[in-house]
């Protein structure tokens, strides 16, 4: 039997969003499901390799996986936020999408140095988001050596580019 195959079928493809030729993974229909949450959570914070002190979830939807996975794991959460959103000093880390760039943000006295820091985003495609926000935490003086998904999209590269950057890579579903 095909690994998670019962929280791959909670997950629905949208064609063409949010443009022409692209299938949109939609895990709005995980969330949905009682059972479905439970058991990704379950199953991500049973991958955990050691203790983290911090789960750091990438804006939006990495926020709910982060919150959650941080209550099993006795941790606290950190938000890594589009740029602007945040109140207080923020350092930032600039990333390259198809067209232009993006920058994400946390806050500059988030992280104590040396804090043992998990990251988490519902998906990974290219990777130039989990590797903005790996540079980031990095900077910042965390250590960071896991990284969790729900989703990994092996063809775009990502999962093997945050390998190479020294992560250790767990999604649920492929
Ligand atoms: P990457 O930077 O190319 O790896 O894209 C990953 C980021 O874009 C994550 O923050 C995802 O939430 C979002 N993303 C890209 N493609 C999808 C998708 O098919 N479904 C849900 N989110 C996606």
């Amino acid at each position: 039997p095909e690994r998670n195959a019962d929280l791959r079928a909670l997950i629905r493809t949208i064609p063409d969003f949010p443009k022409p030729g692209i299938a949109f993974r939609d895990i709005t229909t995980l969330l949905l499901s009682p059972a479905g949450v439970a058991t990704c959570i379950e199953r991500m914070a049973a991958a955990v390799d050691g203790p983290v002190d911090l789960v750091a979830g990438i804006e939006a939807r990495g926020f709910l996986f982060a919150a959650a996975l941080a209550v099993p794991l006795r941790a606290g959460v950190l938000l890594i936020r589009k740029d602007g959103k945040l109140p207080g000093a923020t350092i930032a880390e600039d990333y390259a999408l198809e067209y232009g760039q993006d920058r994400i943000a946390i806050h500059a006295d988030a992280l104590v140095p040396g804090a043992r820091v998990l990251l988490v985003d519902d998906l990974i495609a290219t990777g130039g988001t989990a590797r903005a926000a790996l540079r980031l935490l990095r900077k910042a003086g965390g250590v960071v050596t896991q990284a969790q998904f729900v989703v990994d999209l092996p063809d775009l590269g990502g999962a093997d580019r945050l390998r190479d950057d020294g992560i250790t890579v767990h999604a649920l579903v492929d």
